[in-house]
């Protein structure tokens, strides 16, 4: 069995703790080339102490020669680097075989497409990346030779019951996303636009980044998921149905053309389908305890409730309308859960800012990425200007908004 040499792109957050804890189960299978963090250089030096990787990328110029001092002290001679370019490099660095992409946010597209421009074994967490680039990732994967396993519980759960199959081949009659539905599944509806970001990120199944959590709560979480399959499974559309099931066992299900469904269980734990994604074909010890069926009260399912989660109606309705939208939805609804969770914005208007900026955006192709790097900005822009109006509109606690963010950022260098 050869090691495999692994980049972990976002090692400092809930899926990077979730991979570096099935690193240290298995240290004969796995080693770390390179780890990345943004901007929490303690628990990445920590990482680098008890991971020794060859690389660790940072933020900015700043931390990385912080990192350096410490990592030099620890006697450790891991080489430190920082900036996008920086998260590309290691992306793309013959040094590892397999590519972790679990940044979050628009931020993790360029590496996690370096990733499969290089060939690599690429677990993809990065579910925004495929939302922006579908069609032009899903190219590079097949053109390069890239070997694409998703880590997101739904679709790792839906690659398990395909078996192989071809997702978008005739045997296959439809996709069926499960959804806990989030903390605000009773909320009643007229208690929504009150909700504190600590509410929103209190997952009642799922441990996650604060991000992910706010998209949980509002559901568009699963209008992201709903596209993410598309271009994975090469499923159109229609054949993608969502059934909210908050108990979170069935992590995701496929129908067959002969009715015969095929659920995958589990408990609510991403290092199942990481370890799934890291040992594939083979399976190995992932620490999470056996599921209890004599402990499972009941299974339930319902339909999602549009109204009560309008941001999964927007992503719906831009996955029909086709790829230019995702990129406007997905912009949008980050700087919009940014503003949100820094107390800017009210909860009930993420989705009026997402539906907003899909009004403004021209809906032209993409045809390559400079054009969904354009959009991007575009709309993240448009974003700024509809939470100043929302905040105007409702005496929500708002501040003034800081500047937007685009991926255009300085590139970085090597110290
Ligand atoms: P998190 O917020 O816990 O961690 C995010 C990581 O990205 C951190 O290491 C952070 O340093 C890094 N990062 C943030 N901004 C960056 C930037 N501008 N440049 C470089 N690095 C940056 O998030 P998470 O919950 O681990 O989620 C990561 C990704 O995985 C997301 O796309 C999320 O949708 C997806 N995902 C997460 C879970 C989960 O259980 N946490 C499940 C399925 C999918
Ligand atoms: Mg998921």
């Amino acid at each position: 069995m050869a090691t495999q040499r692994l980049t972990l792109l976002g090692a400092t957050g809930s899926i990077g703790d979730s991979t570096l804890d099935l690193v240290a189960r298995h240290p004969d299978r796995f080693t770390v080339h390179a780890l990345t963090a943004h901007r929490n250089l303690d628990k990445l030096f920590t990482h680098c102490v008890a991971f020794r990787p060859e690389v660790a990328v940072v933020g900015d110029a700043q931390d990385a020669m912080q990192l350096q001092a410490g990592l030099r002290a620890a006697r450790l001679r891991t080489e430190v680097m920082y900036g996008p370019q920086a998260l590309c490099e290691v992306a793309q660095s013959a040094g590892c075989d397999t590519v972790v992409a679990a940044i979050v946010g628009a931020a993790g597209l360029l590496s996690s497409l370096a990733a499969a421009r290089a060939g690599k074994k690429i677990l993809l967490a990065n579910k925004e990346a495929l939302v922006m680039s579908g069609a032009l990732f899903m190219r590079a994967v097949a053109a390069h030779g890239a070997t694409l396993l998703p880590l997101d519980s739904e679709h790792n759960a839906i690659f398990q019951c395909l078996a192989g199959a071809p997702a978008g081949g005739a045997g296959v009659q439809r996709l069926v996303l499960t959804a806990s539905g989030g903390p605000f599944l009773h909320r009643p509806l007229e208690a929504l636009d009150r909700v504190t970001p600590d509410e929103a990120c209190a997952h009642p199944t799922w441990r996650m980044g604060r991000k992910i959590s706010v998209d949980s709560a509002t559901m568009m979480n699963k209008g992201l998921e709903t596209i993410e399959a598309r271009w994975l499974f090469a499923m159109p559309p229609e054949r993608i149905e969502v059934v909210i099931h908050p108990q979170s066992v069935i992590h995701s299900m496929v129908a067959y053309a002969d009715q015969s469904v095929l659920a995958q269980l589990g408990r609510p734990d991403m290092r199942t389908p990481i370890a799934h994604a890291l040992a594939w074909p083979e399976r190995i010890d992932s620490g999470v305890a056996p599921l209890d069926f004599l402990q499972l009260a009941h299974l339930s399912f319902a339909a999602p409730e549009l109204k009560r989660f309008p941001c999964l109606r927007l992503a719906l309705e831009v996955l029909r309308k086709g790829c230019a939208a995702s990129v406007t939805l997905n912009a949008a609804n980050e700087v919009a859960v940014d503003a949100f969770l820094n107390g800017r914005l009210r909860y009930t208007d993420i989705a009026h800012v997402v539906e907003d900026c899909l009004q403004q955006a021209p809906s032209s192709a993409h045809e390559n990425l400079d054009d969904i790097l354009a959009a991007d900005a575009q709309a993240r822009v448009l974003a700024g200007q509809a939470i100043q109006r929302a905040a105007l509109r409702s005496p929500s606690p708002a501040v003034p908004l800081s500047e937007s963010i685009t991926l255009a950022e300085g590139m970085g260098a090597r110290l």
